[in-house]
């Protein structure tokens, strides 16, 4: 017989992804159809909520960007403010090291807004002269956020 076991953090961490995921213009119809949608916000960044509750008070956000034509999901809490909402989407960052473009991406909380870092300078400070500053990834994610998220993964 299972005994219930109350999800970790981590668990929920994966299991609701705070970071916004892409969606197709079907997504987006068929979540804005599949219940009543909450916190519903018309415009040219269009946003609800799904009024069923994840855990906690965090459920499913999805996004649609009429002007740029793509969506996004991830879970947050409920009765976010439109400008809460956006917050969170991609947006283009300069980098703070070099205040060279650094691309479209989620902004990071410990990067002043509008800042992220570039590729050109994570493999600069992760390369051989700079990399004792950091003592390994974490202290790096740290200050930078996560590859792929917040800015550029490494090329394949
Ligand atoms: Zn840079």
């Amino acid at each position: 017989m299972n005994t219930y076991e109350p999800l970790t953090r981590a668990e929920l961490a994966e299991k609701y992804p705070r970071t916004p995921t892409p969606i197709d213009r079907e997504r987006f119809m068929e979540m804005l159809e599949c219940l009543p949608p909450d916190n519903w916000n018309m415009g040219r960044i269009e946003s609800f909520q799904l009024c069923e509750l994840a855990y906690d008070n965090i459920t499913l956000t999805c996004v649609w960007d009429h002007t740029r034509n793509e969506g996004w999901q991830f879970y947050t809490e409920h009765g976010a403010t439109p400008a809460q909402i956006r917050a969170q989407l991609p947006r283009q960052l300069k980098c703070s090291v070099c205040a060279e473009d650094a691309g479209r991406w989620v902004q990071f909380h410990n990067q002043d807004t509008g800042w992220g870092i570039c590729r050109k300078c994570v493999d600069w400070i992760k390369g051989p002269s700079r990399a004792h500053m950091y003592e390994g990834h974490e202290a790096f994610n740290r200050c930078y956020g996560l590859p792929g998220v917040n800015y550029a993964p490494p090329p394949v």
